[in-house]
């Protein structure tokens, strides 16, 4: 409305100066005419001082004998003569008066004729057009769901290229091949290579995903058009798919160009499911994808980029050869990996000495994403506490917020409830320090984070992809160790213990019904377990076996609970000294470091030992 006010103000200005130069030019042609009445006209030549009159249209140019000119009008009824006659003029006198008749005619006249006409037309016109105009854009606003809300990456300011991604090798090299693709074809084509059509992103969430696919548009000299799937599907029937349509139509045009669909899970999840809800909607833009990527000749050189968190659940068509036929795969960083992450993030950050590669090695599941947040919050740690620079503390303190939100010193809490929490991750603490197969221990504190009462930190030190089932009885024996502890100090439990329970109950199954750890049962797995691959959460777990069998399972599940159990309970009565050892110094001072527990153990003589 703002915006109709203004054109239409601009509109009547710009009329009136087209008035206000034509009335100019009007006015001045007649320069300094002295108007004559008929009366007058009619005396002077009956006093013969007029030499001629000129008559075009109803206008009168009168010639004096001087030479000097002036205007007059006759009535358009009558002729000059008659109306000259009837003002009383001597014929006489009339005949000395040169009369000439002019064609009425000439600019001026169609522009007196037309202006007045017209000008109330074009200002109509103009106002309509301006209303119009508006009225078309509020309609567009109003039929853009069909249109494709896409953005389109050229890089701008900041751009990211490869150089921003660390780790990551294979997608690298992978989508650097496609980039190559696009510009330059020919090379391709030439061979007979077929130009891939899709290239799936897939990792778990924070991996960079996102982070890579803007990195390829910033490497590629061709328009990347981003999307993300959630956009395509709105509240009305058929807008999704019509997006599509008009995504992929840009593109084309625009070719070579890449499409890039993040979250695709949210329209490709797997038809008929049921999982997540049957949404026809989502179908019918999961159609349409389908069917624009088919409808792609050999030689369209656009590429169609997906990212998923997600690929368990996606709909197997979108796998099918032809579509997404590249998967790449984006893991979890590495140990050195992490470093590189590390070092990107505090890029601009003032370090002072800090071993990034000790950050690196205490933050083993760290995402990318988890890391840039790990950077940034050290360097939040030494502003608040108005430091000049980022210290190694600063990035270890983080370590602990960024894994279970930020510590609660300010929670109030009663001495007896120090005492049990103090006792309990102490219990954690001695049962690590005395299993040969337990993660050694970084850190035990008291401090409450998040959820979390206390933790006891236990890292791997190194990487590992498989765990076993050695692995397994140490980390189910040492998360017993709190409700051991507590246990055998006070004789009663708390609910401090109820997450480890919890951890311990779960393992224990996945041992006997997933991976086979069960001597009784068998190399078999239990129950069809539809598990998220990426998320390694279970969904569903559907019963194949019979009645008998799960007695057995738990049983077995049971006995492995048992075996832990013992296990703690034999080291926390062995070393009941270094049990109170421990949790004094937590009751003082909160939190021991690796360095010191480590001495401590020593001093109690306490030697990592196996389960038997
Ligand atoms: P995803 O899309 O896989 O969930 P993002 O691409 O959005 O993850 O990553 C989130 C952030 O994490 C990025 O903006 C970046 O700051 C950081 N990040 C993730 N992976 C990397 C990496 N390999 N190198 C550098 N930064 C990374
Ligand atoms: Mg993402
Ligand atoms: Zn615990």
């Amino acid at each position: 409305m703002k915006n109709l006010s203004k054109n239409l103000i601009g509109v009547i200005l710009i009329l009136f100066a087209v008035t206000a130069t034509f009335s100019l030019f009007v006015e001045m042609n007649a320069d300094v005419p002295k108007t004559f009445t008929l009366n007058e006209l009619a005396s002077k030549i009956n006093g013969g001082e007029v030499s001629g009159v000129t008559v075009s249209g109803n206008e009168l140019t009168v010639v004096l004998g001087d030479g000097t000119e002036a205007v007059s009008r006759k009535e358009s009824e009558a002729g000059i003569s008659q109306t000259l006659a009837n003002y009383g003029v001597d014929p006489e006198k009339l005949r000395n008066v040169e009369l000439s008749v002019k064609d009425p005619g000439g600019f001026k006249y169609w522009m007196s004729i037309i202006i007045p006409s017209l000008l109330p037309v074009l200002l109509m016109l103009a106002i309509f057009w301006v209303i119009f105009r508006q009225a078309k854009t509020g309609a567009n606003q109003a039929f853009t769901f069909g249109k494709a809300n896409m953005k389109l990456w050229a890089g701008g300011k900041e751009k990211t290229t490869f150089k921003n991604v660390a780790g990551l090798k294979e997608a690298k090299e992978e989508l650097e091949e496609v980039v190559d693709f696009l510009r330059n074809p020919k090379k391709f084509l030439d061979m007979g290579a077929k130009i891939p059509r899709g290239v799936l992103l897939m990792g778990q969430p924070g991996t960079g995903k996102t982070l890579l696919a803007r990195a390829v548009a910033g490497e590629g000299n061709v328009p990347f058009f981003h999307m993300s799937a959630s956009e395509f599907v709105e509240m009305f029937v058929g807008v999704g798919a019509s997006r599509v349509r008009d995504l992929f139509e840009t593109a084309k045009k625009a070719s070579p160009s890449i499409i890039f669909i993040d979250e695709i899970d949210a329209v490709g999840r797997e038809r008929g499911t049921g999982l997540g809800g049957g949404h026809d909607e989502r179908e019918q833009t999961l159609n349409q994808i389908l069917v624009e990527m088919d409808g792609f000749e050999r030689d369209t050189n656009v590429i169609v980029m997906a990212a998923t968190n997600r690929p368990d659940v996606l709909d197997q068509a979108l796998l099918r050869p032809g579509r997404f036929d590249r998967r790449v795969v984006l893991d979890m960083p590495d140990l050195s990996d992490r470093e590189e992450i590390l070092k990107i993030h505090s890029k601009g950050k003032p370090l002072d000495g800090v071993d990034l590669r000790a950050v690196a090695v205490r933050t083993p599941g760290f995402s990318g994403a988890d890391l840039a947040n790990l950077a940034n919050e050290a360097a939040i740690f030494a502003a608040r506490s108005n430091r000049k620079k980022v210290t190694q503390s600063d990035f270890f303190d983080s370590i602990e917020k960024v894994l279970l939100g930020p510590a609660r010193r300010s929670r109030v809490i009663t001495d007896k409830e120090k005492e049990i929490t103090a006792y309990h991750e102490a219990g954690h603490a001695l049962v690590a320090a005395g299993l040969k197969d337990s993660d050694p221990v970084h850190k035990v504190t008291i401090i409450s984070r998040g959820l979390a009462g206390g933790y006891t930190l236990k890292l791997p030190t190194e990487e590992r992809r498989l765990k076993t089932k050695k692995q397994f009885l140490a980390d189910l024996s040492v998360s017993l160790g709190g409700y051991v502890a507590e246990t055998s100090v006070f004789g009663d439990i708390s609910t401090g213990s109820s997450s480890d329970l919890k951890h311990v109950t779960e393992t224990a199954s996945r041992l006997v019904m997933q991976y086979g750890m069960s001597e009784k049962l068998g190399p078999r797995t239990l129950g069809k377990h539809h598990e998220l691959m990426f998320l390694g959460r279970e969904i569903t777990a559907e019963k194949d076996y019979s009645e008998r069998t799960s007695e057995v399972i738990d049983a077995e599940i049971g006995r492995f609970i048992g075996k832990a159990f013992d296990a703690a309970k034999k080291i926390i009565g062995a070393h009941r000294d270094a049990l109170d050892a421990i949790a004094k110094i937590l009751i003082e001072k909160e939190t021991i470091e690796q360095e010191e527990f480590a001495a401590l153990m020593e001093s109690f003589g306490i030697r990592p030992a196996a389960i038997r």
